[in-house]
């Protein structure tokens, strides 16, 4: 439930609520806003209990959070979180770009790629050092070689880095070289990797699974945040439809969905969204325009070559027009006010 403090509440009476909360057995999460605190409250609620609460001073109203997600809500916290990393901001207005390869395949053309996209309006790099693959044979990624070329090559562009990780073995090891952990779709659900990676503090990007609701994918964030880590960032990348022309189906109204129903930054990625480069630049302008706050692209030098996921990488220069693009439409718009 929400507790929402009279404007001109006492400290003490904010402490006295909070005690009587943490007594109940209540997990109490503080939003002080410009004007009044809001109190948000985990635990077992009862009619009775609510009622107590709204006799207390200074609590003007108690509100039940109807959703099966509590922390991550807009009712529990009304601002929009802003992620921090490195000396970016995710959230705040300013469109992120996230760019580089499906994966690190080695440490020339890793360097290479970062300081092209870089010159092209990157903002961050993205690269695959342990890669889910559907099949055991293909390119699994370089694992800590490639950890540590993203290092050398966020040392190089100043620019923070963005790789997956896939199992709660290695979380302390990739935590050690990346600026954000990547959740993969293939492990939106594995829940303890997700109770883990609310144990650090790390921003996290969750990307949607290829068969989750809305719902599914909040409440992943969810295990996250109740874990103790509220640095989340939700990834839509295409869910699986009927339709086979594209990889998958980008849902691009998750994009309002998650802004209205969360206090979430999102992020859109076409790469994996589409399958097509083609398609990459029209569906990056549209989510832009949809209110995201990150788009993240798959970049290759060379895409025919690429070791995964080339038919939806973008040339360097092709990267550069999107980013061109994307940035006119980001500037036209007006603040989203969800
Ligand atoms: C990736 O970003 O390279 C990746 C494997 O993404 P997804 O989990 O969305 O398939
Ligand atoms: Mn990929």
């Amino acid at each position: 439930m929400i507790i929402v403090m009279e404007r001109n509440a006492a400290p003490e009476q904010l402490q006295v609520v909070k005690e009587r909360l943490q007594d109940k057995g209540f997990k109490v999460h503080l939003s002080q806003g410009v004007e009044r605190t809001i109190i948000g409250a985990i635990g077992d609620k009862t009619p009775a209990l609510m009622e107590l609460f709204e006799t207390m001073p200074g609590v003007e109203k108690v509100v039940p959070v109807m959703q099966p997600f509590k922390m991550a809500s807009r009712e529990f916290q009304m601002e929009q979180s802003i992620i921090k990393v490195g000396n970016t901001e995710i959230g705040s207005g300013q469109v992120q770009i996230i760019a580089g390869p499906c994966a690190v395949e080695s440490r020339e053309k890793f360097l290479e790629i970062a300081k092209l996209v870089k010159e092209s309006g990157a903002t961050m790099l993205r690269g695959g050092a342990f890669k889910p693959r559907t099949s055991p044979y293909s390119f699994q990624g370089l694992e800590k070689e490639g950890l540590e070329i993203l290092a050398e090559a966020r040392q190089i562009t100043g620019l923070p880095v963005v790789t997956e990780i896939m199992d709660t073995r290695l979380i302390e090891m990739v935590a050690g070289f990346a600026d954000i952990l990547q959740v993969g779709a293939r492990n939106m659900q594995n829940f303890f990797l997700l109770r883990e990676l609310g144990k650090i503090n790390k921003p996290v990007l969750l990307k949607r699974g290829a068969s989750a609701t809305i719902e599914e994918w909040i409440m992943a964030a969810e295990y996250i945040i109740s874990s103790g880590n509220n640095q989340v960032i939700m990834c839509e990348r295409g869910i699986r439809t009927f339709e086979n022309y594209t990889r998958n189906t980008l849902d691009l109204s998750a994009v309002p969905l998650i802004k209205q129903l969360t206090h979430l930054p999102v992020m859109v990625d076409p790469s994996h969204g589409t399958g097509k480069w083609k398609l990459v630049e029209p569906m990056a302008m549209a989510a832009v325009a949809a209110g995201c706050d990150a788009i993240m692209v798959e970049v290759h030098q060379n895409p025919s070559e690429a070791l995964s996921d080339g038919p939806q990488s973008l040339t360097p220069e092709r990267f550069g027009k999107m980013v061109r693009k994307i940035r006119t439409i980001a500037s036209s718009l007006g603040d989203n006010n969800y």
